[in-house]
């Protein structure tokens, strides 16, 4: 199949004017002239007309199981006020609930153009029930702090419910191994659902995992080569707590059960990197506070963890300014998500562009683009395989309208319509389907 558009954004070189892609089952075979992929390739021409092409855009930070908290919380006083919120919001909430709003939020991220997405799920258990329309990273939200004397059994019981579920879609899929950080090994050419699934593990914060629980999530994740994810340095209570001992996150956990002995006036990341390495397996969301002890404490590393930046989300506690240019200037893969929709309010990544754009408007619209597809992929470890349109890569690319009254990656940036049309896995995604 050959697809044609006005102009192709490969995120590999400059935007190619008249430009077509050639796809073979899954994978993009050529990009080029559609003169040039015409004379190379045979097949059917799809022109999607006054389009854009792009690649697919990769949301590397959500929690598909609040959707349906949207506009429940109003942005609170504090940070660990809004914790408290969410909890009593939680416990009004069924397992139906959660499925129907894991379902309408994966509805939501593809009519915005999300091919793939890095979902934190607190219900694992339920994954089973759902089939993801995108490629989907599940990574089970792990917390022990209300109950530390159970670690074990709640790890155990998470990562068995997430294993056997993307393994009973392997074997519907007549799928083979899952290797190199989730992803499926020579994959069956039936491919299907199982082909789109991946899985890594999220340790919750260090407010709320012990150190035990991180240690456990590390050791799995480099024996199953695995990704790794945690909300670290986010808010203002949260530093408080870990480098003073006190403020109302420090009394709200104690008043869970915390004992807060672990706590020695070290930062959050102090803290956690005394049992965890910060290596490329991980992907650190938020990095607010972050002094410049902490940075060095984060390139210790042989190869740096990615960063990733919430900006809407951010917007709406108002915490202290993510320390964009010092990370960059550092080497630190950025990478832009919307988090859940208890504190934001769609899942639309090119809001999420535009906040970023304004907040550092020296930046070119090419660069933030980048952030939701090349530096994304990178997190995922998928540099080679998602988050442009080159030879070899997934087929996974979406379409807008275009206009030719800005250059291809300013009109993007700016796009305020939902896409037209949208492949993953090299087949045409229904857009009009929930799911
Ligand atoms: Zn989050």
């Amino acid at each position: 199949m050959i697809i044609r558009a006005r102009v192709v954004v490969t995120m590999d070189g400059p935007p190619i004017d008249n430009g077509a892609v050639a796809i073979e089952v899954d994978r993009i075979a050529d990009v080029g002239a559609l003169s040039e992929i015409r004379a190379r390739h045979s097949g059917e021409i799809v022109d999607l007309g006054e389009q854009v092409l792009l690649p697919g855009l990769i949301n590397a930070h959500c929690h598909l199981d609040y959707t349906c908290l949207r506009g429940k919380i109003p942005p609170a006083r504090t940070f660990t006020h809004w914790i408290r919120a969410i909890i009593s919001e939680k416990e009004r909430l069924s397992a139906q609930d959660y499925i129907a709003s894991i379902h309408e939020g994966f509805a939501e991220a593809k009519k915005f153009g999300t091919t793939t997405i890095a979902n934190l799920t607190a219900f694992p258990e339920l994954v089973p029930q759902v089939n993801p329309p995108i490629r989907t990273w599940w990574f089970p939200e792990l917390i022990d702090v209300r109950s530390p004397e159970r670690t074990n059994e709640m790890f155990d019981l998470a990562v068995d419910a997430l294993k056997s579920a993307l393994e009973s879609a392997d074997t519907s899929a007549s799928a083979v191994g899952r290797t190199c950080r989730g992803e499926l090994s020579k994959r069956s050419r039936s491919r299907g659902i199982a082909a789109l699934q991946n899985w890594g593990l999220a340790p919750h914060a260090p407010f709320t995992a012990s150190r035990k629980l991180y240690r456990q999530c590390e050791e799995m994740a480099r024996r199953e080569d695995v990704l790794l994810t945690t909300h670290l340095a986010e808010s203002r209570d949260e530093m408080e707590m870990f480098s003073e001992s006190r403020g109302p996150l420090f009394d709200s956990l104690a008043q869970m059960g915390r004992d807060n002995s672990d706590l020695h006036g070290k930062t959050p990341v102090e803290h956690l990197a005394e049992f965890c390495t910060f290596d490329d397996r991980w992907l650190l969301v938020h990095l607010n506070e972050l002094p410049a002890g902490d940075t060095n404490t984060l390139l210790r590393s042989k190869t740096l963890p990615h960063a990733v930046h919430c900006p809407r989300s951010h917007a709406y506690f108002g915490h202290s300014s993510f320390p964009f240019r010092k990370l960059r200037e550092l080497g630190f893969n950025i990478c832009l998500a919307t988090d859940s929709l208890a504190s934001n309010d769609d899942l639309n990544l090119f809001r999420e562009m535009r906040t970023f754009q304004r907040n550092e408007p020296a930046l070119s619209p090419r660069q933030i683009l980048e952030m939701v597809t090349v530096n994304a992929a990178r997190a995922l470890g998928q540099g080679d395989r998602l988050g442009q349109i080159a030879p070899g890569f997934l087929a996974d690319l979406i379409a807008l309208p275009c206009t030719g009254s800005a250059t291809a990656f300013e009109e993007i940036v700016a796009c305020k319509a939902t896409v037209t049309w949208m492949m993953t896995d090299g087949k045409s995604v229904n857009l009009a389907r929930l799911c």
